[in-house]
């Protein structure tokens, strides 16, 4: 069912929410961009200004080493500055109240822990930009070290075992993290309410879980302004504003 107005909609999310026991959340890019973060797919995104650099091409050329670290600094203007949105603050709600173990993201801003959820409560499946490590000894390293050395040498440094240092993010075409991938699948089966906000569920594999927790049984909310392939199997369709859809479920 597509909700045919915000009240409605927000009338019936509170109600499925009332009448369940574990939902499980699951955001993207969309949930973040009334914090200034551009989403990637959205006119205007940044899908449509720079493709990304995908992991062989990380590995294989310092210049692209270069290009990705320069990209990474000029994107600090939005990620260093933004600050959690209406929809990160009523999931952290959520998770207070009891109703939800955490959130299964594919963002990488940080922006749910920022909120107020525990680390260890935000599944990542894309990893997390705030910070880098090393590929090789896993080493972590603090974003004004990293542009420290790098304006100094004009070049991405590299860690002291020699490895490359690269943004604690899932790259295309770098290995999904084991774990994250396990224990999203694991609340994806064991949910009665899986709620889908702000992603066009078209990269895979984290596009799989709404699918996965349906299959399991659970019911299936969508919250994106624009439509998505899974909106003919989700029980409830909201197509407004996250920030909006989510407000009345900030808890004062
Ligand atoms: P996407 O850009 O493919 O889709 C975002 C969706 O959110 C779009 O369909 C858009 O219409 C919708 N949307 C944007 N703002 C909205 C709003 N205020 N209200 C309602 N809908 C809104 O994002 P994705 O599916 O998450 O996939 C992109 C990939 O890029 C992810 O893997 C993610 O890791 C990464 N990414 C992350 C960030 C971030 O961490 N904030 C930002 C850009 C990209």
């Amino acid at each position: 069912m597509i909700a045919p107005d915000l009240q409605t909609a927000t009338a019936a999310l509170r109600a499925m929410i009332e009448n369940s026991e574990r939902v499980v959340p699951f955001t993207g890019a969309g949930i973040s961009t009334e914090s200034g973060i551009p989403d990637f797919r959205s006119p205007g995104g940044l899908w449509t200004k720079t493709q990304p650099i995908p992991f062989d091409v990380f590995m294989a050329s310092s210049e692209m080493r270069d290009e990705a670290w320069r990209r990474r600094f000029a994107m600090e203007d939005y990620f260093g500055k933004a600050k959690p949105t209406r929809g990160h603050l009523a999931l952290a709600s959520l998770y207070r109240a009891g109703k939800t173990p955490g959130v299964i993201t594919q963002n990488i801003d940080n922006l749910h822990q920022a909120a107020g959820v525990p680390h260890e409560a935000v599944i990542e499946l894309h990893g997390n930009t705030t910070f880098a490590t090393c590929l090789e000894c896993a080493k972590r390293y603090e974003l004004p070290d990293i542009r420290d050395r790098f304006e100094a040498s004009g070049h991405a440094p590299d860690c002291e075992c020699g490895g490359y240092i690269k943004t604690a993010t899932v790259s295309f075409g770098q290995a999904m993290p084991e774990e994250a991938m396990r224990r999203a699948q694991e609340w994806a089966s064991d949910c009665d309410l899986f709620i889908a906000i702000g992603s066009s569920l078209v990269v895979w594999p984290a596009a799989g879980f709404p699918l996965q927790a349906k299959k399991s049984g659970a019911q299936l909310v969508i919250i994106n302004r624009e439509p998505t392939d899974f909106d003919s199997i989700a029980d409830l369709v909201i197509r407004h504003d996250i920030g909006d859809a989510l407000a009345p479920l900030i808890a004062h």
